[in-house]
């Protein structure tokens, strides 16, 4: 794909969001914004909407769209204003854009990355709770509908950097040839050496606090609990057709390597980077090009030592529950997600303890086992298990 891209960003507004403006305006000649979406923060959006001639915004209710036609600078010409969930899901499926990046934090990205893959667009992928929650389901609407997908979190980014070739594009279904595991590294987050002891009274500032990367507030706080991870592992299984037994996590505090790739004949390719997010939303946006970023070279003699490191699951109980969920299924998984997203977000409001995150989850899993099991064959369905579970999950161990 080398023609002109006119690109949706679903969660404009956000730390992802914020980057993908940011490398597509380096990019003019190859590289334009069709639509932004945003939740909140109708101001920056209107800013955003302005400096990158937008054609289309999609705000969730008719209060947002007073506040962005308030915020609106005077004399511009205004974009299209859309409203509400079916609208951002259209948007995705519009046929006068050509790539989205999906870059909604939580299941609530699922509808909009989904709408894209049926559509058959370009799909970059940041939203991994859209494959947590529903990855049959999502793989097969890429396969289906011709879709080009491509992982955008550093590490899903790094593996298929590192993929054999001819391996690289779509969604396979069986491992690829020659690859025996794969290998996720993980910073261990700003609680890497705390006594899990120590962690009762731990603020949402503290939590949120993240030694390499600069993140918005959910998946910062799941970088802490190492459940980022978690959903990375699942993320991956789904990306690359691998089961569980062969992904491995790696601590790597210093986040220079993103990822490994481990083949049949013992060598390891890894991909190595800055922890920007710019580098592989650039690899997304150019494939099979590459473009520049605006990162900054790596220094390796800067670096200096690059640590490897089993992660201690008894430090970390939220991964082991994610390896967990993953063997036991679907419902399982999207469980485990939803359950997180409730129990971050009462942490985040200052509503619940940060070591309940991980109890508030085991209790999810606990109850979604007990259930009989029901069918997860459309959105509705995973749908209806995550509110569910919302439901379930909602007054645990709350302050
Ligand atoms: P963020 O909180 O900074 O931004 C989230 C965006 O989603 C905002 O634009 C917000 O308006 C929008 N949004 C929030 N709730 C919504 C809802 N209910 N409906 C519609 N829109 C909603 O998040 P982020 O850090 O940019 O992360 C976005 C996604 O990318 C997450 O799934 C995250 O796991 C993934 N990701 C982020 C990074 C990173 O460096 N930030 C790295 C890898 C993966
Ligand atoms: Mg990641």
């Amino acid at each position: 794909m080398s023609r002109f891209q006119r690109v949706a960003i679903l969660g404009a507004t956000g730390s992802i969001g914020e980057s993908t403006l940011d490398v597509i305006a380096r990019h003019p000649d190859r590289l334009g914004v069709y639509a932004l979406s945003a939740h909140s923060r109708m101001d920056r959006l209107a800013e955003q909407a302005a400096a990158s001639n937008a054609a289309v915004v999609v705000v969730p209710d008719t209060a947002a769209r007073q506040r962005f036609l308030a915020a609106w600078p005077t004399g511009r010409a205004m974009p299209e204003i859309r409203v509400g969930a079916q609208a951002l899901a259209d948007t995705a499926a519009d046929p006068a854009c050509d790539t989205v990046m999906a870059a909604i934090v939580g299941a609530a990205g699922l509808p909009g990355a989904l709408a894209a893959a049926q559509a058959g667009k370009r799909v970059l992928l940041a939203n991994k709770e859209a494959l947590v929650a529903a990855g049959a389901l999502f793989m097969q609407a890429v396969r289906d509908n011709g879709a080009e997908l491509l992982p955008i979190d550093s590490e899903h980014n790094a593996i298929f950097q590192c993929m054999p070739r001819g391996d690289r594009a779509g969604a396979p279904t069986e491992p690829a040839r020659g690859v025996r595991r794969l290998l996720l590294t993980a910073s261990g987050g700003p609680f890497r050496r705390h006594d899990p002891q120590d962690l009762h009274d731990v603020t949402p500032d503290q939590a949120c606090k993240h030694p390499n990367w600069s993140m918005g507030r959910k998946i910062s706080v799941d970088s802490a609990t190492m459940l980022n991870k978690g959903l990375e592992v699942i993320e991956a299984h789904w990306l690359f057709a691998m089961p569980a037994e062969r992904i491995e996590v790696l601590i790597h505090p210093q986040s220079v390597v993103h990822s490994l790739v481990e083949y049949d004949d013992g060598s390891v390719l890894a991909q190595l980077g800055q922890p920007d997010m710019r580098t592989p939303i650039a690899y997304g946006l150019g494939f099979p090009d590459r473009l520049a970023s605006g990162v900054s070279p790596l220094d390796l003699a800067k670096a200096g030592c690059l640590e490897f490191d089993k992660p201690d699951l008894n430090r970390f109980p939220c991964l082991a529950l994610a390896f967990d969920a993953l063997r036991s299924g679907q419902g399982a998984c999207i469980a485990l997600n939803a359950a997180n997203e409730v129990a971050v977000a009462a942490f985040l409001a200052g509503r619940l303890r940060y070591t309940w995150i991980p109890r508030v989850i085991a209790a999810a899993l606990e109850w979604q086992q007990q259930r009989s099991s029901v069918t997860l064959d459309s959105l509705a369905d995973v749908l209806a298990l995550d509110a569910e579970t919302r439901a379930y999950t909602g007054n645990l161990g709350l302050a």
